[in-house]
Order: structure tokens, then sequence, then C-alpha cells
């Protein structure tokens, strides 16, 4: 058996693809989730794939004695922190619920790891920390400022991260930027599951597909892109997945490349982007999607959508000369796996 990984968020979206990669890659893990945003289904789904039953505490990260009670219980070679709110538009209308969750359960986090000499972390940020880029692909190395609350509390867990690695060279921090994750485990088992009405563009188009919507409205058809709509990096959640394992094992070599006397880190706070390094418009998703589901999208245009930029997508080449890692699957594994998940599961996870 590996290292035994601490996953914040792991009954979530990103999370619960990770568990699985995690799993297959010979890690123990331990979820901490307090599923506000999620449900036990999905940890129960995660474990019927694997084989095994998944350790499962539901908790706050902003609850440090349950935190502390865990770091008892287990000696974690890192935490992967998934833990946080994300939705752009409630972080408008409820600042202080997200600087509060995503930001003071960051630092409950980061605080109790330290105290148990826990010092490496996987941290999920968010190309939204760039805003409007000034150049293409983006690097690592580019501006950043964000317009929401949400990308605020990102960047600011980001600057609390940089600081950490300044006061004390023994951590190691990889803030990981996810481009636009998309698609499922291809059993179809888990994947997606929206709340409500979805804000984000794959699940809007997956539920027309499957006519819990009626029609997607695209949010503007006059930017200066190849068709007029937006242009995104579209990523599979198994290759975000799979990114999360390659940070774990830099974390480990680096950790066994470091002399038992050396304390000072080779890692620090790294920042590395995970995208395909493609850029995909709005309408060729929809036509993609479409063709795969041999479902009719049917679709308007409407205005422009406060806040979105023209075109975002990654430069990758971080990730994978240092991680060794690159994203495999195609905008039409996407497709195929998000409608898999949607058609097997019109109601999401509420229908078992
Ligand atoms: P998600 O909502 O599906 O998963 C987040 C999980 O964290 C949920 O299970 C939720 O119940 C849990 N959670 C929230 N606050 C918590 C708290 N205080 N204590 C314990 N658990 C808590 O979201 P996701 O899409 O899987 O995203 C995972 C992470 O990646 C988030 O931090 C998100 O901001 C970030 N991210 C997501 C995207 C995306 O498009 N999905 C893009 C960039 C970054
Ligand atoms: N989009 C759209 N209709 C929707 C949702 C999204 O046209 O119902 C567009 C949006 O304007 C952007 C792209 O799809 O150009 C991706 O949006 P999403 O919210 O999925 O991701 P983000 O804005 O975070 O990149």
């Amino acid at each position: 058996m590996k290292n035994k990984i601490l996953v914040t968020g792991g009954a979530g979206y990103i999370g619960s693809h990770t568990c699985i990669a995690l799993h297959e890659a010979g890690y123990d893990i331990v979820v901490y989730d307090n599923l506000s945003n999620s449900s036990r289904e999905a940890i129960n789904r995660v474990s019927t794939l694997i084989g095994q039953s998944i350790e499962f505490i539901k908790g706050d990260t902003r609850d440090a004695e349950m935190l502390k009670q865990i770091f008892v219980a287990h000696q974690f070679f890192a935490v992967i922190h998934f833990a946080g709110l994300k939705a752009v538009g409630e972080s408008v209308a409820k600042p202080l619920l997200y600087y509060n969750n995503n930001v003071s359960g960051s630092i409950t986090l980061l605080e109790v790891m330290a105290e148990y000499n826990v010092k490496n972390l996987i941290f999920s940020s968010s190309a939204t920390v760039y805003g409007d880029p000034e150049t293409l692909p983006i690097d690592e190395n580019s501006k950043r400022s964000c317009t929401n609350p949400y990308g605020q509390s990102k960047l600011a867990v980001e600057h609390i991260l940089e600081d950490l690695s300044v006061s004390d060279q023994s951590w190691n921090l990889i803030s990981l930027r996810y481009f636009n994750p998309v698609g499922s485990h291809p059993s179809g088992q888990i994947g997606e599951d929206p709340n409500d009405i979805p804000n984000n563009l794959m699940p809007y188009i997956s539920q027309v597909a499957v006519g819990k919507l009626e029609k997607l409205s695209i949010f503007g058809n006059d930017y200066p892109t190849v068709d007029g709509t937006g242009v995104r990096d579209f990523i599979h959640v198994t290759d975000l997945a799979q990114g999360h394992v390659s940070a774990l094992n830099y974390l480990e070599q680096q950790a066994s490349s470091k002399s038992s006397s050396d304390t000072t880190s080779s890692v620090g706070f790294l920042p590395i982007n995970l995208g395909t390094g493609k850029g995909t418009s709005v309408l060729e998703l929809v036509s993609t999607f479409a063709k795969v589901s041999k479902q009719p999208i049917p679709y308007q245009f409407v205005a422009r959508r406060a806040g979105d930029v023209a075109s975002c997508y990654a430069s990758a080449d971080k990730a994978k000369a240092l991680l060794g890692w690159q994203a495999k699957l195609s905008i039409t594994d996407m497709c195929q796996d998000t409608w898999h998940w949607q058609s097997m599961n019109p109601n999401g996870y509420n229908e078992t």
C-alpha cells in the first residue's frame, strides 16, 4: 500500500473521479466532505466501482477539532484539497459565505496540517485566477486578476500558500489551476450532478439533450473567435484526476530525493495549469454533443454573460515538463462520457 491521502471535497464531481484514480494508483484514501454540494451516493458508487469501501467522514474544513481527530487517527502523506463552493453567480450574491467557506476553510485546514506536520498539499485552483488573459495560451506566469468573489477566494488561497512557502520552506504546495473540467467516468456511474439549473455549459447541454431543459442559451455570438462564440479549454475529468496522481508522484519524488537532514523544501509554492492546450468554441461543443448523443440540441443566441472572456486556453507545457502529465482524451470522448452519465442518470444521484 502506498501513502495515505486525505481528500477534502472527495464526494464532489472532481473529487469522486480523483478517488478512483488514487485507488487505482495504489493510494489509501480518507474522504472528508460536508456534503453541502454532493451526496453520499457518489461515495457509494465510487466504492462499488473500486470494489472496496472508502473511508468517508462527514465534516467541514472549518471544523478544526474534527480535523484534528482525523489527523490523530491517520498518518497522512498529503492532503488534496477540493472542498470549496464554486458557483460564480452565488459568490456575487453571498461573498461572505464564499470567503468563509473557501478561504477560512483552507486556513483552518493548513493550521491543522501544520500542527500535525503534514506539509504536502495539492490545492484546487482555477483558470479563473487569470481573469481576462492578455496573451494565449495562458501560462503560469500570466498576470492574475479576478472579477468575482469565487475567483478572489481562489486567488486569496494562492496568496496564502505563497506566503506560507516563504515563511517555512518545508511546505510543498502545488496549486493546480483547472481549465474547464467536463465528462464523466466511462462507467456512467459517477458524474457532474448540479443541484439546480446548471450554470456551466456542458451540464446545460446534456440536460437539453436528455429533455430536462428546453433550449440552450448561448451567451454571445460576436466574440473575436472562430465562430463568434466563447472559446474554452475543456478537459476530461478523468484526465484531470490523473493530473492529481502525477502531482502526488512529484511530491513523493521530491520528498525521497531530499536528505533527511535537509529541512528546506524543493517545491515551495508551485502553480501548474491542468488543461489540454486546445480551445473549443461553444458551437463546436454543441455540435459534437449532438452528433455523439444523436439528440437535437436546440439553442438560441442571447447577450454576452457579464464577466465572460472571449477565449481562455492553457499552456500545458509545465505540467508535461514537471509532472510528465498531459491530457489524452478528446472533445468527442468528453461528450460521449457526459452523455453516458446523463442518459443513465437523468436525475443525477437522486434517482436511486
Ligand atoms: P463540487 O461542488 O462537486 O465538489 C466540492 C465538494 O466540496 C463538494 O462535495 C462539497 O460538498 C464539498 N465542500 C464544500 N465546502 C466544504 C467544506 N467547507 N467542508 C467540507 N466539504 C466541503 O465541485 P468540483 O467541481 O468537484 O470542484 C472541486 C474543486 O475544484 C473546488 O474547489 C472548485 O472550486 C475547483 N474547481 C472546479 C472547477 C469546475 O469547473 N468544476 C474549475 C476550477 C476549479
Ligand atoms: N455558456 C453558454 N451558455 C450557458 C453556459 C455557458 O453560452 O448556458 C458559455 C459561456 O458564455 C462560456 C462557455 O460557455 O463562453 C463556458 O462557460 P462555463 O460557465 O461552462 O465555464 P467558464 O465560464 O467558467 O469558463
